[in-house]
């Protein structure tokens, strides 16, 4: 508890530090704008490999979809991780940074095969999660060691967007099916090197996670040829003073105890992979944005931002908490409003969250917005994406344009 309480305070400080920094950024590079704090990521991705230190051949991939701006997957990959990817782009894209083939894992949820032959044409782990893509594979590469991932039956994580280890999700192989699939490998038609099962995001029970451990090492017992198990991501951070967070010796502990009670992960030196994007990403990311009017009703106050959900869609998108802070006048009165966006749609990013008094003008920050923010923002209505910013070593650096109307324009034909 104490540790936690320490890291909760570690993390308040940085960030008052850092609202000067943020003010800075703000000034230089415009509005909206994302900031990530380069240091925390560092710390995150430390505080990771040191909690499962005592785990022979562990590797951290970085899930390249929280936030994929090439400076950040380079980085990543200065810090010693590998990478998941979910689409042929991302792939090319981890191969341009620098990554090494058996250093990205590709899993695909639907894909065409066609999609998937590109990723065996670039020699890359492949991780496939239907039977029907298997088959296809095995006709033509058969002798392509690959994983596969393996629905868990769990229902975990903090919203049903992210809850994706149940019975009825599209993800993952049923278990129903792992015994033709270990037949396919008697027969010589496959050859499966990896185990792997993701259940959600946001999760804190140990137990959720311990029961698809345990899932994992059954499943890996199935096959003959298994070196990697992979325990896929969903490792929960805090969201506001107090909210709970995975317990990373908790974990580490739990997958040591069934490595220690399955001998043949120790005996075949099996790697042992954990992908999580959320834990090392998200508290590093600082939304800005400008407030254009504080528009009052009857029954309420609105503050009304230059952004949307084109720009920022967790909390539409998964009602998902982000504490607010006016950096402009941080240390006012508080009072109450409804943060909302300028999409032409219902965006509200808060409702009834108590600010520091917000003024016409003012820059407000929305913590924890590394992951699933820049990477999900899009066009909508016509609207260009922000620039994006590392603090590093004390400095700001430009890590992504601010786009212009060219962008959108781009590749439109004009048939009139
Ligand atoms: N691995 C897989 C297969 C995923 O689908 C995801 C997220 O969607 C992740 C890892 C990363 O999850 P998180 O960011 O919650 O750690």
């Amino acid at each position: 508890y104490d540790l936690f309480l320490n890291l909760i305070y570690i993390f308040e400080l940085n960030f008052n530090m850092n609202i000067k920094k943020l003010k800075e950024a703000e000034i230089k590079f415009g509005n909206p704008l994302y900031v990530y704090d380069l240091s925390i990521i560092e710390n995150q991705f430390k505080e990771l490999k040191n909690g499962f230190r005592n785990i022979k051949n562990f590797k951290i991939n970085f899930a390249a979809k929280s936030l994929s701006n090439i400076s950040i997957l380079k980085f990543m990959k200065k810090l010693g991780a590998g990478l998941d990817t979910v689409s042929i782009e991302e792939v090319k894209i981890g191969l341009i940074c620098g990554f090494n083939n058996e250093d990205i894992t590709f899993t695909p949820n639907g894909v065409s095969f066609n999609e998937i032959e590109e990723a065996y044409n670039l020699k890359v782990k492949i991780n496939l999660d239907s039977l029907e893509s298997i088959k296809d594979f095995s006709k033509k590469y058969s002798s392509y060691p690959i994983s596969i991932r393996v629905n868990p039956n769990i229902l975990s994580g903090g919203n049903k967007n992210v809850s994706v280890g149940h019975d009825e999700s599209k993800f993952g192989i049923p278990q129903d099916y792992l015994d033709e699939i270990a037949e396919m490998e008697n027969k010589k038609n496959i050859i499966i090197e990896g185990i792997h099962i993701h259940t959600g995001s946001d999760i804190v029970e140990l137990d959720n996670f311990q029961e698809a451990f345990k899932k994992i090492f059954l499943v890996a017992k199935k096959f003959k040829n298994v070196k990697i198990l992979n325990f896929g991501g969903g490792l929960k951070i805090p969201y506001f003073e107090g909210d709970s967070k995975t317990n990373i010796l908790n974990l580490s502990n739990s997958i040591k105890k069934l490595i220690n009670d399955n001998s043949f992960v120790t005996k075949n030196n099996l790697k042992i992979i954990l992908e999580p994007g959320k834990f090392l990403v998200g508290e590093s990311g600082y939304f800005l944005t400008k407030v254009n009017y504080v528009k009052k009703t009857p029954n309420k106050v609105f503050v009304q931002l230059n952004s949307g959900f084109n720009h920022f869609i967790r909390p539409i998108f998964y009602d998902s908490y982000h504490e607010i802070i006016n950096i402009t006048n941080p240390n006012d009165k508080e009072y109450e409003y409804d943060v909302v966006g300028y999409v032409c749609e219902q965006d509200n990013f808060a409702l009834k969250r108590k600010i520091s008094n917000v003024r016409k003008g003012d820059i407000l920050c929305f913590k924890n917005a590394g992951a699933y923010c820049s990477s999900m923002s899009s066009n909508y209505n016509s609207r260009i994406k922000p620039a994006e910013v590392c603090i590093w070593k004390n400095k700001l650096v430009k890590i992504k344009e601010r786009e212009n109307l060219n962008n959108i324009l781009n590749g439109q034909i004009d048939i009139f």
